[in-house]
């Protein structure tokens, strides 16, 4: 069996200097839907043969996905489309220095919980095929050094978001990745040959090109565009709200007290149009007072927390802050009544107790919204007072007027519903060879490094999958097994197969299809069985790889075992449950 895909590019008043980045793209076959297995290895070496990816997005996930799937097939055309800057967001992140992860998240439940949008989801295989740990590993093989701060953020050891961007953009570069910034992906539909055909616009308006890609991967984040191109081809999306901002409260007297900071609170944001209990309306943490509100990392994750709640209630609600976290409600009035004794011929003002922890500034905030004046003796301030005072300590109400900006960081929440996607591979459960990655997803987290791991985790599974699908293939009969001699991580593999092949590799990726109905009839599952090969040596007798070039060839692993469901390790012979393997060379 043989396809014969014609590629085709249709520049409408576009330079030719353009079109001819794409041109240099061709086809390579490859096994559609519902099509067993197919035999294919000569378009390895030859020019213009190469399949094409176009990537929406030179932003954090787009560049991470498009650098992966060109590592991972070299010969795989890969083209990001940027209608700006490449990896603005990278640039500003993080006042400049680039939260580039969080490093004290290493399991990847506890990781999960810092996504108000994607918790339950991001529980399974994603952050276990890329991980804050490999984030780490990347870039320092990379050759940006980073540290991780107290808090677990980690930035570059420079405190500087070039070191990241530079990075990238080289690495980039190097393996031929091609950036064309300026350009818009304006439209996209799919064609007969389960191609898909991409409107291209430069901002002159009389520049628009016409692409046809095997694989796109919209890494879009959170514009607008991206979600059109999304419903073009068949997706929904969950309408997107602000995440991350600060609270807007109506108290001049607050107001005064701009720049206090609070290391740890106890905050609960009440809804009125939120009956049900979220436990994550309550944050404990440090907050800090602004000018025209509150604000800090407890602020910050209930805003993330309740950012649809807030949306539809008009970002109106309140919040009652615990001052005193680690002391008990009712030791909190002995404190005081002992305190009034102590010191009762001092100012209520001047004098309070210590274990309180609090600044003399909100102090006297806190008598003020008891009507205490500054001038009362503790002996003159009656036993409600201190009853009032203990529930300000512990329970004071501000009213949230609105939502104030957070310029440190901002992320959308909504976008496409991680239903319709497969995490395992990034890839669309509504169109093949369709991938989403980064902030266009339905996911976001809080603060700390978390909205950027969520763009380099589904890039590199997206660029791993694409890459993959994009090498160059070998089928090797069906179901084949491996013997396993050591045990997995170390072991030596035979592969059987009864197909003849005549190749010399380098390098092998051995896939396996997945289960079809479980992963809604994509034929390669390739991030539930991905392993990477080395071939060296030989092996007396057959049965294994017999070829007239290479007999008996011998595979060990060197890669790590990527995916969620790799069979068992030690035991002596194993089957994979497929119908197919192939082997991919790159
Ligand atoms: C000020 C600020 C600071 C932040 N700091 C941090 C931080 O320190 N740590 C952290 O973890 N997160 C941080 N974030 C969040 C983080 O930046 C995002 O979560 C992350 O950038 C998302 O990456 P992305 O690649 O999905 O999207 P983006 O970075 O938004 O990239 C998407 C790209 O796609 C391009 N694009 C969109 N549509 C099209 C189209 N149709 N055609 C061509 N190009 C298109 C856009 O121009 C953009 O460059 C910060 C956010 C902000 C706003």
């Amino acid at each position: 069996m043989s396809f014969t895909l014609s590629r085709f590019l249709l520049p409408f008043g576009g330079s030719l200097q353009t079109a001819n980045i794409f041109s240099n793209y061709g086809r390579i076959l490859f096994p559609g839907r519902g099509v067993k297995f197919i035999a294919y290895s000569t378009a390895r070496t030859q020019q213009g043969n190469e399949q094409l990816l176009v990537v929406v997005g030179g932003g954090a996930a787009g560049i991470y996905g498009a650098i992966r799937a060109k590592t991972v097939a070299p010969h795989l055309g890969v083209v990001v489309i940027e209608k700006g800057k490449p990896l603005s967001k990278v640039k500003i992140s993080g006042g400049g220095r680039c939260n580039v992860t969080n490093g004290h998240c290493v399991d990847k439940m506890i990781l999960a919980e810092h996504y108000p949008r994607g918790n339950k989801e991001l529980r399974g295989s994603f952050f276990s095929t890329h991980g804050p740990w490999d984030t780490i590993s990347w870039f320092s093989d990379h050759g940006v050094e980073l540290k991780t701060e107290d808090d677990g953020r980690v930035f570059p050891v420079s405190d500087s978001s070039s070191s990241v961007v530079d990075c990238l953009l080289f690495e980039l570069k190097r393996i031929g990745v091609s950036l064309q910034t300026g350009k818009t992906v304006a439209n996209v539909s799919t064609t007969a040959g389960g191609k898909y055909l991409i409107k291209i616009e430069k901002r002159s308006i009389d520049f628009i090109e016409y692409v046809e890609a095997d694989y796109l991967l919209i890494a879009s984040g959170s514009s607008r565009q991206g979600y059109t191109l999304a419903t073009q081809l068949g997706h929904s999306v969950v309408d997107p709200v602000p995440s991350l901002f600060t609270f807007k409260i109506e108290d001049a007297q607050l107001a005064e007290l701009a720049g206090v900071s609070f290391p740890k609170v106890k905050a609960k944001l009440k809804l009125e149009n939120v009956r049900r209990q979220m436990p994550q309306l309550t944050q404990i943490g440090p907050m800090l007072i602004t000018h025209w509100g509150l604000s800090g990392p407890v602020i910050l994750r209930l805003s993330a927390w309740g950012a649809r709640d807030l949306f539809s209630s008009g970002y109106k609600g309140k919040l009652y802050v615990d001052f005193i976290p680690d002391l008990h409600l009712e030791d909190v009035k002995p404190i005081l009544l002992q305190h009034k004794d102590k010191f009762a011929k001092q100012k209520a003002l001047n004098s309070f107790p210590p274990d309180f922890g609090l600044v003399k500034r909100f102090w006297k905030y806190i008598l003020e919204r008891e009507d205490l004046s500054g001038d009362i003796l503790w002996a003159s301030v009656p036993n409600n007072s201190i009853i009032s005072l203990v529930s300000l300590l512990k329970q004071c109400p501000f009213g949230v007027k609105g939502k104030g900006q957070f310029k440190d960081e901002f992320v959308t929440a909504g976008g496409i519903p991680l239903s319709e996607i497969s995490l395992n591979t990034m890839e669309s459960r509504k169109q093949l060879k369709l991938f989403f990655a980064g902030e266009v997803l339905n996911v976001d987290g809080v603060t700390g490094g978390f909205n950027f791991q969520n763009a380099w985790s589904g890039g590199y599974i997206a660029g791993t999958t694409i890459g993959l699908l994009g090498g160059i293939f070998i089928a090797m009969g069906n179901r084949p097994f491996w013997r396993t001699f050591k045990g997995y991580s170390e072991t030596s593999m035979w592969l059987k197969t009864d197909r003849s092949i005549g190749l010399l590799v380098n390098e092998l990726h051995v896939l396996a299809s997945g289960n079809k109905e479980k992963d809604g009839g994509g034929y390669l599952s390739v991030a539930t069985y991905d392993f990477l090969f080395k071939v060296g040596g030989t092996r007396e007798g057959s049965p294994f790889f017999n070829s007239e070039d290479v007999n008996n060839l011998r595979v060990e692993t060197s890669g790590v075992i990527v995916g969620s469901s790799p069979p068992e390790t030690g035991r002596e012979k194993q089957q994979i449950d497929s119908d197919f393997f192939f082997l991919h060379l790159t």
